[in-house]
């Protein structure tokens, strides 16, 4: 259920620690911390602390988190330096677009380029 913590969910427990991860920052709301399968060079996931199943769900129920996340994903840019070059920030929403992990999470990609449309 959106909003509780899910026992058989990775992200959440990334957020309490039982699973490690490269946590590059934390706030009161989110997480990030790094892809352990990069697709960038910087290539960082930002999520909420607390279980949304996927971005629509976060946007619907938690708009202010949602704004974290976002405003979040800019600071991660910023402090890997790929703010001025230009970077994404990337929801797979569903599986059919490549979500694999059902916690809301922000892909930040930067580092080399990128082609339009994305694969
Ligand atoms: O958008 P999607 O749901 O496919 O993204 C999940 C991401 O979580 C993947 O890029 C995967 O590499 C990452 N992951 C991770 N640490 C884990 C498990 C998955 O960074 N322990």
């Amino acid at each position: 259920m959106a909003g509780e913590p899910q026992a058989d969910c990775l992200f959440c427990k990334i957020v309490t620690g039982d699973i490690p991860a490269t946590i590059v920052r934390e706030t009161e709301t989110t997480v990030a911390f790094r892809d352990i399968n990069p697709q960038a060079p910087t290539h960082v996931l930002v999520i909420p602390k607390v279980h949304y199943p996927d971005a629509r769900t976060l946007a619907e129920q938690a708009p202010e988190l949602c704004a974290d996340l976002l405003r979040e994903a800019g600071a991660v840019a910023a402090e890997d330096k790929v703010d001025d070059t230009g970077y994404r920030i990337v929801f797979n929403t569903g599986s059919g677009a490549g979500q694999t992990v059902w916690h809301a999470h922000a892909h930040v990609l930067g580092g080399r380029g990128f082609n339009w449309p994305p694969g």
